[in-house]
């Protein structure tokens, strides 16, 4: 691959007040740009000023959807030092994804490579106060132009940033969340496991009618039966049942989270017992009903660990660990979130100092 060509900004941007950052809503100066065609491969890898792509408005993307995307973020610790959480995986879990929609596969080092020079760049946009991190978006979008419906013979991968606050402004606090009965989000054999925007907008009306009422997310059952939990909205799930902590096994409509993955290292670590398997509803109702079903949690890169204090499904109402967070989420949570900021010693490895 040939070298990274920068374009550094004229006009750098104010900085957003550290205090009231949105999710998303303001970015840094640069971004990270490259193209691929059949002849070259992927190419003109350059960083340039954050702005406005100029694409063809007959872009495979706008009107067939290939298009996948990761998220991560950078950390800044206390000793003011930048750090990622297990970059690799996000990019290994890009080219699975970008495998199932017919879109070439990156170059997982060079794309870390990408996103450290660029990190270097804006590194003083990583926010200082406690809570805060820099959001990163790599996604990859089919640009050729033209609507003929076969797979791209063009793409761009890029990669934007974007400051955000501590997720739980106050501490962590619990959500309420209800079993999704009529729509689906995934089916096996589907696009459930690949990161892209066609599963997102398959579950937006469905997010929509949870506000509407009240709840932060839905459950999402299994597309077949309707019966087995897989995840809910940006986030995967976990259950403590007894002495058991569940969390639904990866059979293809699930999407593989690296928070997910760390959960279970864990709680292994830990000695607990953590089992992947399906769980269906009618199995939380009885274990709920018997006192045995006394914590769920969920698991993503936004939220790090997002306690659940009420899961709706028809009728019944279960309440959970007091409306409070529950021990093993709040033991969690300190755990990763640690080991993130480099706050606590990092056994595994999963810390990548950038700078
Ligand atoms: C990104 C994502 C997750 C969480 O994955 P992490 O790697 O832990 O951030 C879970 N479910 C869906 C649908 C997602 O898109």
């Amino acid at each position: 691959m040939e070298e990274i060509r920068i374009e550094r900004t004229t006009a750098p941007k104010q900085k957003p007040d550290e205090n009231h950052l949105v999710f998303g809503h303001d970015f840094t100066d640069h971004m990270f740009v490259m193209n691929w065609n059949k002849e070259q491969g992927w190419h003109d890898p350059r960083i340039v000023p954050f702005g406005p792509l100029t694409l063809s408005p007959a872009c495979n993307c706008f009107h067939y959807g290939q298009e996948t995307f990761e998220g991560l973020k950078a950390y800044r610790s206390p000793d003011g030092s930048i750090r990622l959480f297990r970059p690799e995986e996000n990019f290994k879990r890009l080219n699975n994804s970008n495998d199932r929609l017919s879109m070439p596969q990156v170059d997982v080092d060079f794309a870390l490579k990408a996103l450290k020079t660029l990190l270097k760049l804006d590194a003083d946009w990583v926010p200082h106060k406690e809570g805060t991190s820099l959001y990163i978006r790599p996604f990859v979008i089919g640009t050729e132009p033209s609507l003929g419906a076969h797979t791209s013979s063009e793409y761009m991968f890029i990669i934007i940033l974007s400051p955000v606050g501590a997720y739980y402004s106050t501490g962590l606090s619990p959500v309420k969340i209800y079993v999704e009965n009529e729509y689906v989000r995934a089916v096996r054999g589907g696009t459930g496991f690949a990161k892209c925007g066609g599963n997102y907008a398959a579950s937006m009306k469905a997010q929509d009618i949870a506000e509407e009422e009240g709840f932060s997310q839905v459950l999402w059952l299994d597309g077949v039966e309707r019966r087995y939990i897989e995840e809910v909205g940006a986030m995967n799930v976990f259950f403590v049942l007894g002495d058991e902590v569940v969390t639904p096994m990866l059979q293809g409509s699930i999407l593989p989270g690296i928070t997910r993955k760390s959960v279970i290292e864990l709680l292994k670590s830990w000695g607990v017992k953590v089992t992947e398997r399906r769980l269906s509803i009618d199995e939380l109702e009885t274990a709920y009903r018997e006192g045995r079903f006394t914590e769920m949690f969920g698991s993503g890169t936004a939220a790090v660990i997002s306690p659940v204090g009420l899961l709706r499904y028809q009728d019944m109402d279960m309440k959970l660990s007091d409306g409070k967070i529950g021990p093993l989420s709040q033991k969690l949570y300190d755990e990763l979130t640690g080991i993130q900021w480099g706050t606590k010693p990092d056994p595994f490895g999963w810390s990548v100092k950038v700078l």
